[in-house]
């Protein structure tokens, strides 16, 4: 009989659910203070959201979810030039 012992490696090490920034040279990361000059890796318009490639999820309204479960108030009034007032 042949069984399948040989996978057991592959389960060990911890493993972080976390996009990795592949940018040269690397972009902030999420501690920093200039954690939104990263790149985008996914953007969701729709659902008022974007991922950055150091793992922060940056919302509409600028509030800010960092991967380490902080939550980063909204810091940024809403542009009042985008405010369409029909005359
Ligand atoms: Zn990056």
């Amino acid at each position: 009989m042949n069984t399948e012992s040989s996978r057991t490696t592959a389960t060990t090490s911890q493993r972080k659910n976390l996009p990795m920034c592949q940018h040269q040279p690397t972009c902030p990361s999420a501690d920093s203070t200039d954690r939104e000059a990263a790149h985008l890796v996914a953007h969701h318009p729709e659902q008022g959201w974007s991922l950055l490639c150091n793992g922060v999820l940056h919302f509409e309204d600028t509030g800010e979810l960092l991967p380490d479960g902080r939550v980063i108030a909204p810091h940024r009034p809403l542009d009042p030039g985008n405010v369409v007032t029909a005359a």
